[in-house]
């Protein structure tokens, strides 16, 4: 028996409230009740994807919405623009290949954030292309890319700009009309502090008219009949009924809190986490940090190694570098159901790990540093 911290970049802890709602008898869904949580839910999801357009809700991880916003709106032979800059960017251009779909990258080295002006001179020299695809906060390097700019930029053009918000969604600032945003899919078990399960994708009017002429084959992935169903409150197939209603009371909690309170806590919550990684010596990832996680290069390689020691011997879970980042990085996440209280259980753990295998630091220096970040706010 061990107490567990779950202070990794999805799936994060979710609150109480939540979880009870998850125990509850399974509903039925196709009544009267559940097409009332159904309705709830869907216009909670419009407040927290900031949109006025409907936002659909599907059983899958956020890479089913992800593979949603290529199949639904293009067709094989199609050119788009990939803006990527980690692992989650690169996951649309495996994606769309898969597809038949042909990928014009414009990606950026990990770490570094995508270039706005970069898609705008290829936008400008092919008016083939029908869409660009990015992402918000690449949760793999911990970087934000600067969405409203990339909106300015596609929305004067004839491509939509789809965007992966998976992790970033009710952790940082994200508007989606304002920024001009075609469409966005999330998920979850990140922001939306539920278990894993379910995915959302929104579309603008614009990505609607791509979606009548797209003619890649799907079934369970046709937004159409999704569309359709969710006219009457209702999904095409079966739905995660338990998750759905857990849904429901997570965005109650996002609402009583505000999404801009929700942005300035985790702000907050990274501002410390920054000041924490620095008192120990190790330098910060990423050319533009993101608000829900934190990267900090660790000395020889040794990532793996502390990931695997602090939830062994403390039972706090953070996340490692994934591909060549691996056993570079630490990923140290503030997103989701998390306090200040976790992040200096987190920084206290990670000193005893760090004096383990050796390196050298100051006990108490990062959860001094953290503690005064979160004493200014
Ligand atoms: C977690 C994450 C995904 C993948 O989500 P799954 O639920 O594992 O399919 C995609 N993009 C980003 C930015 C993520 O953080």
């Amino acid at each position: 028996m061990m107490k567990r911290y779950l202070l990794t970049p999805g799936p994060t802890a979710i609150p109480p409230e939540v979880a009870l709602k998850e125990a509850l008898p399974i509903l039925h869904h196709r009544t009267v009740e559940f097409a009332t949580i159904y309705k709830d839910v869907a216009e909670g999801l419009k407040y927290v994807f900031q949109t006025k357009n409907e936002v659909y809700t599907l059983a899958a991880s956020g890479t089913g919405a992800m593979e949603m916003a290529v199949v639904n709106i293009l067709s094989p032979g199609d050119e788009v623009i990939v803006a990527s800059c980690g692992n989650f960017g690169d996951r649309w251009i495996k994606i769309a290949e898969e597809y038949g779909v042909k990928v014009i990258s414009v990606s950026v080295e990990w770490g570094k954030v995508v270039k706005p002006e970069e898609i705008g001179k290829v936008l400008k020299s092919n008016s083939n292309i029908k869409a660009v695809y990015t992402t918000f906060t690449e949760t793999s390097t911990g970087v934000a890319n600067d969405i409203k700019s990339i909106g300015e930029i596609v929305s004067r053009t004839n491509a939509v700009l789809v965007v992966d918000a998976i992790s970033g969604l009710a952790g940082q600032e994200f508007r989606t009309d304002n920024w001009k945003v075609d469409v966005v899919v999330s998920c979850s078990q990140k922001g939306f502090m539920l278990a894993p399960g379910l995915a959302f994708i929104t579309l603008s009017d614009k990505a609607w008219k791509l979606a009548e002429t797209s003619k890649i084959p799907k079934f369970y992935f046709d937004l159409k009949k999704y569309k359709k169903s969710h006219a009457i409150n209702e999904t095409p197939f079966t739905p995660p009924v338990t998750l759905i209603a857990a849904l429901q009371e997570s965005i109650r909690l996002i609402k009583e809190r505000g999404l801009e309170n929700m942005w300035n806590d985790y702000k907050i919550l990274a501002k410390a986490t920054r000041a924490g990684m620095k008192a120990l010596g190790l330098d910060l990832f990423g050319e533009v940090p993101c608000e829900v996680v934190t990267s900090a290069s660790v000395p020889v390689e040794i990532g793996g190694e502390i990931v695997k020691t602090l939830r062994e011997k403390y039972g706090v879970s953070i996340a490692g570098g994934q591909g060549d980042l691996e056993g570079k990085i630490i990923r140290f996440a503030h997103m989701g159901y998390i306090g200040k209280a976790d992040l200096l259980v987190g920084f206290a753990c990670l000193e005893m790990v760090l004096s383990e295998l050796g390196v050298k630091i100051e006990k108490g220096k990062a959860v001094a540093a953290a503690e005064e970040e979160l004493l200014k706010a």
